[in-house]
């Protein structure tokens, strides 16, 4: 029988899934806990001005055990089309001050930047052992025919440790969890934006699927903590991280076939003088980029593109090559065509996906950015595995 009577704590920071209207804007909390409450297998049993919920689930042997759940908002729920990165840290935060009081957390959100969130979690909530799930739907909970339904009875499902056939599975990570699988939040990546099937872990298996059988895949699972976390210690953090995520940015660069204004290699390039225009005006300023390269990493061979990037390294900023494709790792040594990349102190960013590469990079400037050693410390762990975001290929 799977465990019985978890407590989680649920966060709805907007999104889909609780939006209504048309268009589509998100409704307020005491709304969509009235429409949580109309769900089969939902009972209200609030607490003072807490929205409490007992949810009755069956398993594979037609068993009931129950998910008890507190919902919560913050007092704007958004379309996360505007998250930003001090908001990754208001969400850290909530699940920091009720770590203590319950077994696991999801968070409800919005699909568009979700793969960025479920990515800043991961580094951010470093050394929790309850699990995370991020998730979301393409069609509000309100209306009849409906994916949110489903994600979220799955998600409370996978946060409260059961899965259909075993007594209890310790998630010790961030998840996103959409349609069926079970993702690493810092390997999916959003694929479609009109089907259930929304997100993908391309580069990495799910974590779990939830068919007949609600299974997770134990041995991929990051290694649970030896030690409870300091909670006290990682509030402190998230709160000056989330006041200092202000004052910087990470900029994403993609790279694509562009004009130039002459024949020979030398000559003027859109690139180059985006890359540099974009570096010299930005407010608040630029701390690091992510280049969305082609292929393995490659670069047109562009002397003003490269030294656009130069210049940046030499000021103190960590430029990571990372490819555009959808699988596969970046090799900066792979073609001689973007030697100049390497030339100009730019580093493999391996497989992370573009969402995990820029919120990695943005997590690392936001905690070692004030040191000395900054830039040498930021690139050395970029090329590191944290959270199982990467997997190192040296060649
Ligand atoms: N624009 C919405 C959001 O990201 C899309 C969604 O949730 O599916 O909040």
């Amino acid at each position: 029988m799977p465990f019985d009577t978890s407590n989680i704590y649920v966060l709805y920071t907007g999104g889909t899934i609780g939006m209504g209207g048309h268009p589509l804007s998100p409704l307020p909390l005491e709304r969509l806990a009235t429409i949580i409450e109309s769900m089969p297998g939902f009972r209200r049993t609030d607490s003072g001005s807490q929205y409490r919920f007992d949810l009755t689930v069956q398993d594979i042997a037609n068993r009931p055990y129950s998910v008890r759940f507190t919902l919560d908002a913050f007092a704007d729920p958004i379309d996360s089309s505007s998250m930003t990165p001090s908001q990754w840290c208001r969400i850290a935060l909530r699940i920091v001050e009720n770590y203590p009081s319950h077994d696991g957390f999801v968070v409800l959100h919005g699909t568009d930047t979700m793969a960025w969130t479920s990515s800043a979690l991961s580094f951010l909530l470093q050394g929790l052992n309850k699990p995370v799930i991020v998730t979301g739907s393409q069609i509000p909970l309100q209306q009849t025919r409906n994916d949110g339904l489903r994600n979220l009875i799955t998600a409370l499902v996978f946060a409260g440790g059961a899965t259909n056939r075993e007594v209890r599975v310790q998630i010790p990570e961030v998840c996103l969890y959409f349609n069926v699988d079970l993702m690493r939040g810092n390997r999916a990546v959003k694929v479609n934006s009109s089907e259930f099937r929304g997100f993908e872990s391309p580069k990495f298996p799910p974590l779990g699927v939830a068919g007949i059988d609600i299974a997770v895949n134990r041995p991929l699972l990051l290694p649970v903590p030896r030690t409870a976390p300091d909670l006290l210690a990682l509030k402190q953090r998230l709160e000056a991280l989330q006041a200092g995520f202000q004052d910087f940015s990470v900029l994403s660069l993609t790279l694509f076939p562009g004009p130039k204004q002459g024949p020979i290699a030398s000559d003027p390039s859109l690139l180059g003088s985006m890359a540099k225009a974009m570096l010299d005006g930005a407010v608040p300023p630029i701390r690091g980029i992510i280049l969305e390269a082609f292929g393995e990493g490659d670069a047109p061979n562009d002397p003003d593109l490269f030294a656009a990037l130069k210049e940046a390294h030499d000021e103190g900023m960590v430029i990571v090559d990372n490819t555009q494709c959808l699988m596969g790792s970046a090799n900066p040594n792979a073609y001689a065509a973007a030697s100049g990349l390497k030339d100009a102190g730019v580093i493999s960013g391996f497989d992370l996906t573009p969402e995990a590469a820029l919120t990695k990079l943005i997590y690392l400037t936001g905690v070692y950015g004030g040191e000395p050693d900054a830039q040498s410390r930021i690139r050395k762990l970029m090329q590191e595995d944290l959270r199982g975001e990467l997997t190192p290929t040296p060649r």
